[in-house]
């Protein structure tokens, strides 16, 4: 089994924490600054039954600029190039307009997407399941999975259920 995964998802929710967790090396620059990641990042983890290709793209956010622009282009292009969509958000923070925009992208995805629900060390763990509910009435998320990308939390459990997918 392999296949192309692309992270996907707004500014600072963790993407490129979670590549180089998976990776198990600083690959991507990892920053509280929105834009870090400027361009794709790729890293391949080989496992004995699967080989993944993660790909770590900037944030998706309403473009205000050029630069900003040409980053959300270079995120929603890989999704026409992947065989799975990870969609992650922040646990942190409630559902605004920029997930509403990307959701919007995602309508025209025909790949499955998995929504990750990353930073859970940081909020309740009853808090969990509301926003599951929540995100389950928006999209037909193919699976729901809370991680801490920062602590690993989870990510073994999103890896199998990723090589089950492709
Ligand atoms: P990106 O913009 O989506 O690539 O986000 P980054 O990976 O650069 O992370 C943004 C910030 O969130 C950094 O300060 C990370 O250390 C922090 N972060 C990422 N994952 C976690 C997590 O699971 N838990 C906590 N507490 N912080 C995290
Ligand atoms: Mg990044």
């Amino acid at each position: 089994k392999s296949g192309f995964i692309s992270i996907i998802g707004r500014p600072n929710v963790g993407k490129s924490t979670f590549l180089n967790y998976v990776i198990g090396q600083k690959i991507a620059i990892m920053s509280d600054k929105p834009q870090t990641t400027r361009n794709k990042i790729q890293g391949v983890l080989t496992r004995d039954d699967a080989q993944f290709v993660f790909i770590d793209t900037p944030g998706i956010h309403k473009p205000k600029h050029r630069l900003g622009d040409f980053m959300v282009k270079i995120a929603v292009d890989t999704l026409n190039e992947v065989d799975l969509v990870l969609f992650m958000i922040n646990a942190e923070e409630g559902y605004g307009k920029g997930d509403q925009y990307i959701m919007d992208l995602l309508q025209s995805v025909n790949k499955p997407v998995f929504l990750i629900i990353n930073k859970v060390d940081l909020i309740k763990q009853e808090d969990v399941l509301p926003l599951i509910e929540l995100y389950k009435e928006k999209y037909h998320f193919k699976e729901i999975v809370p991680i801490s990308a920062g602590e690993g939390h989870n990510v073994p459990q999103l890896l199998d259920l990723i090589a089950n997918e492709l």
